[in-house]
């Protein structure tokens, strides 16, 4: 029999052999069900990161591993040389799920949102008629949209962009919820093709936008004949309380961007969504990809779709959000170290103070992990709490009294 590693173990393994571009909280998982995830040494969490969001229907939800067995024993990959059985009818059942005319389907999120790139661009010429190799996007700062060298070329994240130049041009970048930011570049520069914009900026520490400041931004958009992209890679599929966060706006972007959630963390799903005067700028041979749209992708995206609809996964993390929210605002007012609770949804990040201590948040984060919590600090001073939408109320109550216990221990410090 092959023994056993441990944890100590291998995390060496990925320190010497892998490349080190992740920070990992020090915990090695090797099995998910539903909210919680186990360490090889049996340890067992909650989940409170899932997967920055891909594993809303919680880990391993037997509807969707079942589709994925069933699906890849019969055909996995044909390449889109030729047609595939599964692929129609996926983009059927997700174009009218979205109300959308037309899907491009892609795998990870910033290809997704490389292919919205390329399609506002490729619109923004043959539709709009700017002028070749001028066409503009405007972006906001502190965007997190993907890791291609495009995409980093708007980032405002040093560690994101220092020394992958040169960068693609012709972008613009405004601040986040600012309408008369937009209004004022969109008055002044006729070449805008799009405006793309998280619905909630998820990286950045669940930055909620003011009420209204999507809608306000898509009639901008419409009056200037620029298309609203929205990238809900990350907010899309019920995180955020329903089941877009532009739909608290009720705007229907022009371009719809989805990832992660897409396959319940399943497999690399990710898909493009538009009208077809959009999407049929689009012609055979110029954009594509090998793996967007293979039968095992398209049969676990409906599965893992319905799932989102059949468990009201939707309405769950909306109340649910709101319990949690509620609780973190009356323990934030007796805390010297928790400023404040902000997000939608599950989709939450808790606002630490560390002026005293730079590291607090991480610090705390362990501690979580020891008190069988898992999250993760963003930007050294914001820790995300976001867990599979799955959850059930006594699962929250007993997660927030994990989470204010451990901070308290820390008031003492
Ligand atoms: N867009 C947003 C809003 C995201 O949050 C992310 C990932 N965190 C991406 C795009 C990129 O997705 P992926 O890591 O699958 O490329």
């Amino acid at each position: 029999m092959e023994s056993k590693l441990s944890s100590l173990h291998l995390m060496e393994l990925e320190n010497q052999y892998g490349a080190h571009n992740y920070h990992p909280l020090p915990v090695v998982l090797e099995k998910g069900e539903g909210v919680y995830v186990w360490d090889v040494e049996g340890k067992k969490y909650y989940d409170f990161l899932s997967a920055y969001s891909a594993v809303n229907q919680g880990h391993c939800h037997p509807k969707i591993i079942n589709t994925l067995i069933e699906q890849a024993k019969k055909l996995t990959l044909t390449s889109r040389a030729f047609y595939n059985s599964e692929l129609g009818k996926y983009e059927e059942f997700i174009t009218k799920y979205f109300g959308f005319e037309k899907v491009l389907p892609m795998n990870t999120g910033a290809e997704a949102v490389e292919t919205a790139l390329k399609l506002c661009r490729k619109w923004g010429y043959e539709k709009k008629g700017i002028k070749e190799d001028q066409a503009h996007i405007i972006v906001c700062e502190n965007n997190f949209h993907g890791r291609t060298t495009t995409i980093v070329s708007f980032s405002v994240d040093a560690d994101a962009y220092t020394h992958y130049g040169p960068f693609t041009p012709g972008f613009i970048k405004i601040p986040y919820n600012d309408v008369h930011a937009l209004q004022s570049v969109l008055e002044q520069n006729s070449n805008i093709a799009g405006f793309l914009v998280e619905p909630i900026q998820g990286e950045a520490g669940a930055y909620v936008p003011d009420d209204g400041y999507l809608k306000a931004c898509y009639d901008l958009c419409k009056e200037k004949n620029v298309l609203f992209i929205a990238d809900e890679v990350q907010t899309g599929i019920a995180r955020t309380g329903k089941l877009l966060a532009c739909n608290y706006d009720e705007v229907q972007p022009d371009i719809l961007i989805l990832g992660k959630a897409l396959s319940g963390g399943a497999y690399p799903v990710s898909a493009v969504l538009s009208n077809s005067e959009i999407m049929d700028v689009i012609k055979p041979g110029q954009h594509g990809s090998t793996f967007g749209g293979n039968p095992l992708a398209a049969a676990i995206a409906i599965a893992a779709l319905k799932v989102i609809e059949e468990e009201n996964l939707a309405s769950n993390a909306y109340e649910l959000g709101k319990i949690f929210r509620d609780e973190l605002t009356k323990f934030c007012k007796d805390s010297k170290i928790a400023e404040f609770v902000r997000g939608k949804g599950l989709l939450n990040a808790l606002v630490i103070n560390n002026s005293t201590y730079k590291n607090l948040a991480w610090e705390i984060c362990l501690k979580l992990k020891e008190n069988g919590l898992l999250a993760k600090p963003t930007h050294t001073n914001i820790i995300r709490f976001a867990p599979p939408l799955v959850i059930n109320e006594n699962q929250l109550q007993e997660c927030l009294e994990i989470i204010k216990t451990t901070i308290r221990k820390f008031e003492t410090i």
